[in-house]
């Protein structure tokens, strides 16, 4: 249960040893361990069964987002985003460097342990009068899952404007990336926007969003 996964254990191994959490409390694994013979097929099942039940899934309910920051979203949530690591992991590209700073490029850094980009989510959190100092990304979907669980106004308007950031955000990274810095002061501003006039067309969230913009 501790090891470290070796680089070169097969992808359903790893893809086992990545959920060994959630293994340990599961009934298949206390089954195998009793069993004779152990069964990649039967324990990779039981991941599979609750890697499909995954709990960002909620963040997609009732979400208003555009539809393009929503499949933005998804791919955060999966970690599938095309950061340097990643890229470099492939052989893509020579560096793992932040275009912000001189951190490597990670999904955990990007959102939003990087100076730059914790300081837009910070200032979209300020403007829906939420105190929160954003961490890396696995703490802020955690989070975020935790602040978003009602129905209420409130709740509706931190998952727009946390997909509209995240959204925002990739798409700056990707201007900077490639030398273009022209869209920098506007990101948070342009985030407010979105989730203005995203929020604009539902009637409870536009009380809400006529009251922040006061
Ligand atoms: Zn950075």
């Amino acid at each position: 249960m501790e090891v470290c996964i070796p680089d070169n254990a097969s992808w359903i191994m790893k893809a086992i040893m990545q959920h060994r959490d959630g293994i340990h409390q599961n009934l298949v694994w206390i089954e195998m361990l009793n069993a004779s013979k152990f069964r990649m097929k039967k324990m990779y099942m039981a991941v599979h069964d609750r890697a499909q039940s995954v709990v960002w899934r909620t963040l997609f309910y009732g979400n208003v987002a555009r539809p393009r920051a929503l499949v933005n979203l998804w791919l955060a949530c999966n970690e599938r985003l095309a950061t340097r690591d990643r890229l470099h992991k492939h052989g893509a590209i020579d560096t793992t460097r932040c275009c912000f700073c001189n951190a490597d490029e990670t999904q955990q850094h990007l959102m939003f342990n990087c100076s730059e980009t914790k300081g837009i989510w910070r200032k979209v959190l300020q403007w829906i009068q939420v105190d929160h100092n954003p961490l890396g990304w696995r703490h802020e979907v955690d989070w975020i899952i935790q602040q978003t669980k009602g129905k209420g106004g409130r709740a509706k308007i931190l998952k727009l404007a946390f997909t509209e950031c995240v959204y925002e955000i990739w798409r700056y990274r990707n201007a900077v990336s490639v030398g273009n810095n022209g869209l920098n002061q506007l990101t948070d501003e342009k985030i407010i926007d979105n989730i203005v006039y995203r929020g604009w067309t539902n009637r409870k969230l536009r009380t809400h969003l006529a009251k922040l913009m006061m």
